[in-house]
């Protein structure tokens, strides 16, 4: 990466933290995709939320990086539940309660703070639990030791951007009583719509991290 590519991605970065910042909105910068000296210049700047989809990534940069807080988003598989337990600072993405069990498991000496996946795309074989099943599933994963669930997260599907979020954050305001504060929705294309709808948390990445990230993204896949 040369030092122009840097420049912009600072600037990037800036311009975002002076839209979401007024608004309270914490900026989850999503660096599954991005190499470590572009983390390490986001840093020099002054982030702190990042979040990684493999919880070995999240793993190593949360040793590389102990001042940060390092989020994990995305499927869990059982046998990484405890990386998570162990390394991350918050967890975004429980779908059930035996997962939630799973990572509890590998917690200690602290609390881990976690938010319940809803699945707002109707379809079954997306990601996250269903709207009416969240209730629930908020208060089974609430009685876990050694995990706090503190709110919401989502997805939404291209076609519903809007009726989605609303849709999360009425959940997020009916679940366990209204107890929970945090809903984190909104990725690079629709965050703006999310922030709008209420988001606390937004996760972005390729609006930061721009082509190096579809780059390595595909180097990925291949
Ligand atoms: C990759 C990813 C993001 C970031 O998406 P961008 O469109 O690159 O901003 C957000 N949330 C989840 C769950 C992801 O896996």
């Amino acid at each position: 990466m040369n030092m122009d590519s840097f420049e912009s991605l600072i600037r990037r970065w800036r311009a975002l933290c002076a839209e979401l910042e007024p608004r309270g909105v914490r900026l989850l910068v999503v660096s599954k995709y991005a190499p470590d000296d572009a983390v390490a210049a986001l840093i020099a700047a002054g982030q702190r939320d990042f979040a990684e989809s493999r919880p070995q990534a999240l793993r190593d940069r949360a040793r590389r990086w102990p001042e940060c807080q390092w989020h994990m988003i995305g499927p869990l598989q059982r046998n990484k539940a405890k990386y998570v337990g162990r390394f991350a600072g918050m967890w975004h993405s429980v779908e059930s309660l035996q997962q939630a069990e799973a990572v509890a498991a590998h917690v200690h000496g602290r609390t881990l703070p976690v938010l319940i996946q809803v699945n707002l795309s109707g379809q079954a074989h997306q990601h996250g639990v269903a709207p009416e099943h969240a209730d629930a599933l908020c208060r089974q994963v609430a009685n876990v030791k050694g995990l706090r669930v503190c709110g919401l997260m989502g997805m939404a599907p291209k076609d519903a951007t809007r009726e989605s979020f609303r849709t999360l954050c009425r959940l997020r305001d009916r679940c366990a009583d209204g107890s929970f504060a945090e809903l984190c929705m909104g990725m690079s294309h629709d965050y703006a719509c999310a922030v709008d709808e209420g988001a606390t948390m937004v996760r972005i990445g390729s609006a930061l991290f721009g082509e190096w990230d579809t780059r390595l993204a595909r180097k990925d896949r291949d």
